[in-house]
This record gives C-alpha cells, sequence and structure tokens, in this order.
C-alpha cells in the first residue's frame, strides 16, 4: 500500500478496560503508520465523558461521538438529551451515538431501546449531527423508528452485518455503510461478500470496532482488535469488490470526512 494513503477507523471502543494499561501506545503506533483518525465510540453518558477526553489528548487525530448505546438504553431517563447536547458542545464530539436498537442480547428493554433511539435522532436533528448507528435483530423496528423519529442528518449503519434486503433499505435511505473484520472471517462473512460490491463506493465507510471483531487472519495473543488492523478490512474491501486499494482508500477516507462533517 502507498503509505500516503490514509485510513479512517470510523468506530473504534479505545474508551474499553482492556486499552487502560497501553492506550498512549496504541494510538501513537497507529499516528506513526498511515492511519489518521479515529472516531472513539461513546456509549454511555460517562463513556462519551470518557471517550471525549481521550480525543481531547490527540485532537489531530482523534473525534468522538456521544450517546447511549441499545444495550444500556434502560439508563435513558428524563436528564440524558440534556446531557448528550451537552457533551455535544464540545467541537471534537463529531456524532450523535451509538445509539439503535440491539434484540440479539435484549440488555435492556425492547420499549427503552425504541425510547432511546428515537430521543437520540431528534437530539441529532436538533444539533445537525450525524448519527453513528447501531442494528441487531431488528430491522423491522429500526426502520420503523426511523420512519416516525426522521433523521435529517448523515447516518451509517456501523458494523453492517445483515442481509442484503437490509443493505438495499439503508441504501435507499441514503445511509452509509460501516464494515468491520466480520466480512474477514469465512463463516459469519460469507453471505455478504455476494453484495458488498452492491454498495455505492460513495457510502463505503471501515471500522475496526476494537478491541472486539479481530479480522480472522491476525493471529496475535489474546484476542484484542485494534486500529492498526484497519488495513485488514480495508484488503477484504478490496478483495471483493476487486478494486484496487490505494483508490479505495482514498475514497473511503473522503467519504469519512464528508459523513463527520470533517474538512482536513
Ligand atoms: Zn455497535
Amino acid at each position: 500500500m502507498n503509505m500516503q494513503s490514509k485510513l479512517f477507523d470510523i468506530g473504534a471502543n479505545l474508551t474499553h478496560e482492556s486499552f487502560n494499561i497501553d492506550l498512549n501506545e496504541i494510538i501513537n503506533e497507529f499516528i506513526e503508520s498511515n492511519i489518521n483518525k479515529i472516531c472513539i465510540t461513546g456509549c454511555d453518558i460517562n463513556d462519551s465523558k470518557k471517550a471525549l477526553s481521550i480525543a481531547q489528548s490527540f485532537p489531530e487525530n482523534l473525534i468522538s461521538t456521544c450517546g447511549i448505546h441499545p444495550h444500556y438504553a434502560d439508563k435513558f431517563n428524563d436528564s440524558s438529551a440534556e446531557e448528550i447536547k451537552k457533551i455535544a458542545e464540545n467541537n471534537l464530539v463529531k456524532a450523535i451515538g451509538e445509539t439503535g436498537l440491539d434484540f440479539n442480547r435484549n440488555y435492556s428493554s425492547k420499549k427503552n431501546q425504541i425510547n432511546s433511539f428515537q430521543k437520540h435522532i431528534g437530539i441529532a436533528n436538533e444539533l445537525k449531527m450525524p448519527l453513528f448507528l447501531h442494528q441487531r435483530d431488528s430491522h423491522k423496528d429500526f426502520l420503523n423508528c426511523i420512519e416516525i423519529a426522521k433523521p435529517e442528518t448523515n447516518c451509517v449503519v456501523h458494523c453492517f452485518t445483515g442481509s442484503k434486503i437490509e443493505m438495499t433499505d439503508y441504501l435507499n435511505l441514503g445511509f452509509y455503510i460501516g464494515l468491520t473484520g466480520w466480512i474477514c472471517d469465512p463463516k459469519r462473512g460469507a453471505h455478504m461478500e455476494e453484495f458488498i460490491s452492491d454498495i455505492p463506493l460513495e457510502k463505503l465507510l471501515i471500522e475496526t470496532d476494537s478491541p472486539y471483531l479481530l479480522p480472522k487472519k491476525v493471529k496475535i495473543k489474546g484476542r484484542r482488535n485494534k486500529p492498526l488492523f484497519l488495513s485488514e478490512v480495508l484488503n477484504k474491501v478490496s478483495e471483493i469488490r476487486q478494486e484496487p486499494i490505494d483508490i479505495l482508500c482514498s475514497e473511503i477516507f473522503k467519504n469519512s470526512l464528508k459523513f463527520f462533517n470533517l474538512q482536513e
């Protein structure tokens, strides 16, 4: 790969406790490689504050999201919207989320997930900020929430692992699709190989979702994924779509800037 080509990891959970001991090392390591920017995902109020504070220590390279993950939607209460808006005032917070629905695990009640998701859409519309979205086993209700709350800003369905029908629905809504190391897994990602080429290049984003979803090919002790391995996702996308890595790389980087409303 051309060393000048830059990568943008649109979703990394750098607040995760597995990064506590060597976070600075991890960040310096990717800055020295070709990963130019990372968006750190915030999963609840405290986590969003932590994500922001990490971003503030490397403001040239890091941005963050702010919101309450569907897993923690039971925590969404009367003061949550105000707290989210307050954190989002900081200029390194570039998206609202992650939010959405997860009926796979149902760590929070469906009712609370739906309420939290719709409120997040309202916040994003009010602040004119993009939405970082999560959907698992809840496509119908997810679309329903979108129909009701009507997002008016850029939306990405991050870590997309669904079907072609689901993907088509999101693309018809003008959403971006975020691909992770899921596609590098010959078992779990096989069904996606048939339709990844159908994503218009201008809607394609990539992410590691670190420390989760370590690309299968990477053989390391422990299973902690990190932003450095984003190139594995890029390589796999290039292989499936049969598009040259350098072109993909620069187009996806441009998409990422556009999605988060960033100037370079
Ligand atoms: Zn997620």
